[in-house]
């Protein structure tokens, strides 16, 4: 059994990439379960409940559109009669899109704002009152790099995740006298379908090998040379989760193979 025992998580968009690497994990240490997002749901779902500690967990799928603040009430209201109040919160769900400014579509910017930024504040403050109830709660909101930094071409993705990096530490300043955290965690590339995505844009627009566009694009910003992976990022989460973490508050935390550090 594990550290979680009894305790219930919400990922927001964990059917694919980081979010399902982080359910995996958090399902491994002995919690049950709320996923949410598109695609493949009973193979996420499958994938989960294999982590799963033991038997007696529970794992559930929610197709809330993080873009919907009635859905996401709908979710929220759900994860509780179906599991009990949301101890762990994880704000992963999330979108990009490439272009200049001046040619960024307006509907692409609010769909954006709306899933990586505008979602955590609806599950945030309705997760917050049974958090404070029971004296304990852990937010780890996946921002990004960009939540610290800039890259050309990403307006909106930039400003969702400085606004998520912000919201994350209010949010922290307004329990930091309860058993609840609240942090941000930064990771630099990692190589899941939305970054796929760039890298056949890459090898398309330079006519190169998706290897070579994959190498460039990595080697542009990310000193390692390496991609961060979902495994990773989860043990990252695990470590927000525990109770070595209680006083790591509002922490905006890279895990970017040396992005930031230049
Ligand atoms: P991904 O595309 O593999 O997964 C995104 C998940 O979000 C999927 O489960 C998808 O179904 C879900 N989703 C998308 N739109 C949704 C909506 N409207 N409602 C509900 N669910 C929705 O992407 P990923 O790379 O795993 O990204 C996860 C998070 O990590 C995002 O917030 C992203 O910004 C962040 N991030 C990714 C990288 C990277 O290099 N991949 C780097 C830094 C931060």
């Amino acid at each position: 059994m594990g550290f979680l025992d009894g305790k219930v998580a919400l990922v927001t968009g964990s059917t694919s990439g980081i979010g399902l690497g982080i359910a995996r994990k958090l399902a491994a240490s002995g919690a049950h379960l709320m996923l949410n997002g598109f695609g493949d749901v009973p193979g996420a779902i499958a994938v989960v409940r294999d982590a799963c500690a033991s038997g007696s967990q529970r794992v559930v799928h929610h197709g809330a559109d993080m873009s919907k603040c009635a859905d996401i009430e709908a979710m929220m209201a759900d994860a509780v009669r179906e599991l009990g109040p949301v101890n762990v919160l994880v704000n992963n769900a999330g979108i990009q899109h490439v272009a200049p400014v001046e040619s960024f579509s307006p509907e692409k910017w609010d769909a954006i704002i709306a899933i990586n930024l505008t979602a955590a504040f609806h599950t945030t403050r309705l997760a917050i009152p049974a958090m404070r109830a029971s004296n304990w709660g852990r937010i780890v909101n996946v921002a990004s790099v960009h939540g610290l930094v800039a890259s050309a071409h990403k307006a909106a993705y930039v400003a969702a995740k400085h606004g998520l990096v912000g919201f994350t530490k209010v949010t922290a300043l307004e329990t930091a006298r309860t058993g609840i955290t609240c942090n941000a965690i930064c990771p630099g590339w990692v190589l899941t379908p939305l970054v796929q995505k760039q890298v056949e844009a890459r090898a398309a627009e330079q006519q190169s090998s998706l290897d070579d566009a994959r190498f460039g694009l990595l080697s542009e910003k990310q000193p390692s040379a390496e991609f961060v992976t979902p495994d990773d990022l989860a043990e990252l989460t695990l470590f927000l989760c525990s109770e070595a973490a209680r006083q790591v508050r509002g922490a905006a935390w890279n895990m970017d193979g040396g992005w930031t550090a230049q």
